[in-house]
């Protein structure tokens, strides 16, 4: 009996919805759920039955023999019911108007009533009730559960009626689909209402179902519909005729069975023969067989013969690869560690001789016990959930721990590079049923031999190590049999570890098997996938699994592997082709489930790598920002203090690291990491980069950047920019300093592309470190953390056509309030990146209150963009040049509603957040801009080497090479203020950094400036092209004069801060 998702099950497997056998050999209409194929039976979807006289006794026989036992004449009870006042009260029971107990109130009143108590009444009502609650009568039990398993739907549909506060059913009527009661509904049989909106909630037409009633009058209403109808006179007659109408019989039900299915069959009289030699079986009894729901990889059947059940298990029939579906295999090593003790169902004996029953096949004992199908083991209490996943874990150790040459299993499968020789397989399949790109599997597949685990232990494994691959003790948390060992073989035993954990991670509604990801595992009382494994570690004494994410990445990547084949063969025509797109989708989900675990691995992999010891301080000579062999290391704080004639601000902690050699050990790999990366995955993509950049599809963000972010962050190198001042557990960044993130962008700013590429570009950087300091726990759930996964994109909206921007406080934007929202109204424009269609927030800055002091009217509002009233009036262009797919937006918002939540920090502060965000922003653009110049003297210098001019090379041209030495001076000077101005804001803090900030902002863009118009002279007319990078780095510096404050400004502070400075320190 199936109680809450759980079921009392047959010695072998029961209809499981997840089993990667199975779905690797099988076509995918077999595999899926509901795909009962024998033609007699394809027509009907559904079964609906009435309830009394049916289902059991019939309430006429009841009252017969109630009238037989009280000396009644036959029939009374029901002419009573049926006759003058009561009949009127009975119907008006029977929807529901009048609860039973009123029923015989009035009925006990009606005058002419010839029962004249209502006792008797009640007392044969009583007992109907009772026969209904007892439970269905055994035939028809069995014969809704033979159609639930062949995957049809079952519904009780009838006329009832309220007793005691509830209506009355049986006590299996957890059997059904759909239940439908009169007294529910308010309308009762034969109206044909009632059957419309049972074949409404079975979602079947009635063309689909059949209806068995044991009345006439019913049953003709049903079949004026178009219901294939039943009369119910006897029942062993009517399950007769309905097995007859299915095709498939309706007898000898075994749990996660069904019929045998066509071509499955198996011959009896050979199988009886057999079964009398070996096992002595008697000649008398006849041999029934039911197939096992999903064991169809290697055929599995339930055989009864008398009272002996056992389980028969084969390969199937036709032409098979010479290792696949070694039964054979299966029915050694289940032996053998039957024999150490492993639960494992009783075997019996082995057959190679394919005349009995077409193949070679094993026979087990068939035993009952229960199968968990859903993980999250509905009906039973936290508790009982603990102790299940503790005796699964248990078991698990125990097959681990079997000595291998003890069980005769030394030569089971191969010795050590287990998971080498499995990703190389499984790549393989992949590649042989590979029918279109799933870029994440393309990832892995470049990933996971870079990160293959050591193996520190050969094990015995199980392969497909699952819930519901086990059988449990009908009452105690304990395992009595592992099946399903086909995959089983020598290998590295934490793969079975992590694939037993997979339901953790799949959504609920995971169509395969119910997922966990989202429920409360505590109050569950199931283990996470971290405490089973430490769980499994402590059982096993061994020390814990560092590289836990790996073998996760592997399962996911092996199940879509697998779903790929699936789905393959579903294109080749086995299946219906829209559950082959499910399978197809299934597959690449799982490869992004695979890659997002390879990403966690990229991210536990930098944060394991030491903070080293930085050793003493050494002078350095250079602050070139590329890997050299000189020690160059570290300033004394003292070299900071440049300008001895006035105080720092203040005296700074730690050392101004001025090149990369210097960084700690963690920081300086992770760096590496990074040129690594920009070498084989940036630079090379640069061209195909910026033809797409060029291209129609320009607007859309291109799919190679996506892949090449996803690249990025499994390599840990993902949100690199956020400081550690801001982030100071690193809970969303690389835990870097400003000055140590100085070097990162400076590289990523060699490239036009590679800021993007490591989710490190603006505007978006300054928006989710705004959001980081400032924003709420329900504005960063929204907005934060997909920009910092790097899946929406962001701008910010300060600048107006009609105002000098420059001064945010002339910024005349309004944000009105209005009940709960505030009203946006304003025309912006240069809002970078608002294009995108992947921006899906906007950071709008506007007035609240024009008449606050200056520094108090300005707010800012967090704004989805697709908000209605936000009018994209034209994109704007640099030198021509539209920075697509985001561009430069000039935009309108009109009456836009806002949740009054979304402002940022409260009413007035949005000045005070301007200043906080614009100075890491600033920085970062000066950061990069060092990397642009930089890129451009590489570039200068190349192209020189290889031209000739006049008869001599370009490089000796006496003034390229003051060009040359010019730009690598100014390179070098601004580099160095840009760290010094980075290492203020780590020791200082960026308010008493601002100076320093304004004077990189000065100096860095007209630096860059300069040494990229030195090397586009050098070029000739190309480096004006598009062929290189120069004229866009231009562009992008030119802009940079302008944005987050043109250069005048910045003069006017740095002169202000400066005077302020000998002012105040004249007084001192
Ligand atoms: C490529 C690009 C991207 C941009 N992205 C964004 C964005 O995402 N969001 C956004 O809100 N804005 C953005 N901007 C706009 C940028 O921030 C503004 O252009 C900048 O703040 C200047 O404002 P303005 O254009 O209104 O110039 P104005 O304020 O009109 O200034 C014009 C000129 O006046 C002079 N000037 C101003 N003040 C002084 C002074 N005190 N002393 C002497 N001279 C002075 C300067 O020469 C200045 O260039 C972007 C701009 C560009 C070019």
């Amino acid at each position: 009996m199936s109680v809450c998702g759980m079921s009392c099950v047959s010695r072998y497997c029961s209809a499981k919805p997840w089993r990667l056998t199975s779905l690797r050999h099988l076509p995918l209409s077999v595999w899926a759920s509901s795909r009962w194929k024998h033609s007699a039976s394809r027509q009907y979807k559904a079964v609906i039955f009435d309830m009394g006289g049916v289902l059991m006794v019939s309430p006429y026989r009841i009252a017969a023999e109630w009238e037989r036992q009280n000396g009644l004449q036959a029939g009374s009870i029901w002419r009573t019911i049926l006759s003058g006042e009561t009949r009127i009260a009975w119907d008006r029971c029977l929807l529901g108007e009048l609860t039973f107990e009123e029923f015989v109130k009035l009925c006990g009143k009606d005058p002419g009533t010839a029962i004249q108590t209502t006792n008797t009444v009640q007392s044969y009502l009583l007992k109907l009730t009772n026969h209904v609650s007892d439970g269905m009568c055994v035939a028809m039990r069995e014969a809704v559960q033979c159609i639930k398993a062949e995957g049809l739907k079952a519904a009780i549909l009838t006329n009832n009626f309220w007793f005691k506060g509830q209506s009355v059913l049986p006590s299996d009527k957890n059997l059904f689909d759909v239940i439908v009661e009169s007294c529910r509904e308010g309308v009762s049989k034969p109206n044909p209402e009632i059957y419309k909106l049972c074949l409404d909630r079975m979602k079947v037409c009635p063309e689909e179902s059949i209806f068995l009633d044991d009345l006439g009058q019913n049953l003709k209403a049903a079949a004026q519909l178009g219901i294939h109808t039943i009369k119910v006179a006897d029942r062993a007659t009517a399950i007769q005729e309905l097995e007859l109408k299915l095709g498939f019989p309706l007898r000898g039900f075994v749990h996660g069975t069904r019929a045998v299915r066509k071509g499955m069959e198996i011959p009896t009289d050979s199988l009886k023969n057999y079964l009398q030699t070996t096992l002595g079986l008697s000649s008398e009894d006849a041999v029934l067989l039911r197939q096992f729901s999903h064991g169809q990889s290697n055929p599995t059947y339930h055989v009864q013969s008398g009272a002996h059940q056992l389980v028969l298990r084969k390969k199937p029939p036709g032409k098979l690869l010479p290792s696949a579906h070694a039964v054979e295999r299966e029915y050694r090593v289940m032996k053998a560690l039957g024999a150490v003790g492993i639960p494992v169902p009783t075997l019996l004996d082995i057959c190679e001789d394919p005349s009995v029953v077409g193949t070679s096949f094993y026979l087990m004992e068939y035993c009952p016990g229960r199968i968990f199908k859903d993980p999250t083991l509905p009906g039973l209490t936290a508790n009982q959930r603990g102790d299940i996943y503790t005796a699964m874990n248990h078991v698990l150790c125990k097959i681990h721990k079997v000595d291998i040459q003890a069980a005769g299993l030394e030569d089971y499968g191969k010795i050590g590079n287990y998971i080498e020789r499995q990703v190389h397989t499984w790549t393989k399949r992949y590649r042989a049923s590979e029918t279109h790109v799933i870029p994440a599997m393309e990832q892995l597949i470049k990933w996971l031999p870079l990160r293959i685990p050591e193996q520190e232990k050969t094990t015995v494994v199980h392969g497909d190590f699952r819930l519901d691959n086990l059988i449990f003790h009908p009452d105690k948390p304990e395992v009595l049999a592992v099946l399903d060992w086909e995959l089983s073989t020598l290998g590295d035993p934490i793969c079975d570890v992590a694939y037993n954990c997979v339901a953790h991670h799949l959504p609920e509604d995971f169509p395969l098997i119910r997922g966990m990801s989202k429920c409360d595992l505590k109050e569950l009382g199931i283990p996470s996938d971290l405490e089973y494994l430490a769980l499994y570690c402590n059982n096993l004494g061994v020390n814990p699994i560092e590289n836990w994410n790996f073998y996760v990445a592997f399962s996911f990547f092996r199940i879509s592997a697998i779903l790929q084949g699936v789905y393959k063969r579903s294109l080749q025509g086995q299946a219906s082709s829209d559950k082959g797109e499910i399978v197809g989708k299934l597959a690449a989900k799982m490869a992004d489930l695979a890659w997002v675990f390879a990403v966690r691995e990229g991210f536990r992999i930098f944060d394991s790598i030491p903070v080293g010891n930085p050793g003493p301080p050494v002078r350095k000579y250079s602050t070139w920002n590329r890997q050299r062999t000189s020690p160059a290391t570290f300033l004394s704080p003292s070299l900071l203090d440049v300008n001895h004639h006035r105080p720092l601000v203040s005296v700074p902690k730690g050392h101004l690291i001025i090149s990369p050699e210097g960084l700690p050990t963690r920081v300086k790999d992770l760096y590496h990491r990074l040129t690594v990366f920009m070498d084989k995955h940036v630079y090379p993509h640069e061209k195909e980069l910026a033809d797409y950049h060029r291209s129609d599809r320009r607007w859309i963000p291109n799919p190679r950047i996506e892949e090449l972010k996803n690249e990025a962050k499994a390599s840990g190198l993902w949100n690199l920019f956020l400081p550690l001042e801001t982030d100071p557990e690193a809970k969303y960044g690389a835990g870097l300093k400003n000055l140590e993130y100085a070097f990162f962008c400076e590289v990523m700013g060699r490239s036009l592309f590679a800021p993007e590429i490591f989710n490190s570009s603006a505007p978006d950087t300054g928006n989710m470190e705004m959001l980081v300091k400032y924003g709420t726990e329900a504005q960063n759930q929204q907005w934060l953390l997909p920009l910092l996964e790097g899946k929406i994109r962001s701008c910010f909206a300060m600048t107006e056509p009609q105002v000098a921007s420059s001064d945010a406080t002339n910024i005349e934007a309004s944000i009105v309030e209005e009940g709960n929202f505030y009203i946006l109204n304003g025309h912006k424009w240069w809002t970078s990146g608002a294009m995108d269609p992947r921006c899906k927030l906007c950071v709008f800055m506007g007035k609240t209150d024009p008449q606050a002091s200056k520094h108090k009217q300005q707010s800012m509002v967090l704004v989805s963009m697709d908000t209605p009233g936000i009018k994209v009036i034209r994109p704007l262009s640099v030198y021509g040049m539209e920075d697509p797919p985001g561009g430069h937006s000039e935009l309108i918002f009109e009456n836009v509603r806002v949740p009054k939540e979304n402002i940022l920090l409260g009413p007035g502060r949005g000045f005070e957040i301007a200043q906080g965000r614009l100075g890491p922003g600033r920085i970062h653009h000066c950061m990069r801009l060092i990397g642009n110049a930089d890129r451009a003297l590489e570039l200068m210098k190349e192209r020189v080497k290889t031209r000739v001019a006049f008869g001599k090379s370009l490089a000796d041209q006496g003034t390229i090479k003051a060009d040359i030495a010019n730009s690598l001076v100014e390179i070098e000077q601004a580099r160095l203020l840009v760290l010094k101005a980075a290492h203020l804001m780590d020791t200082v803090g960026n308010k008493e950094a601002a100076s320093a900030i304004s004077m990189i902002k000065l100096v860095t863009p007209s630096m860059a400036l300069r040494v990229i118009d030195r090397a586009i002279q050098a070029f000739g007319a190309a480096g004006l092209s598009e062929d290189y990078p120069l004229a866009q780095f231009f562009g992008m510096a030119r802009s940079l004069r302008l944005a987050d404050g043109p250069d005048e400004v910045h003069r006017n502070f740095v002169a202000k801060l400066e005077l302020k400075q000998i002012g105040s320190t004249k007084n001192s």
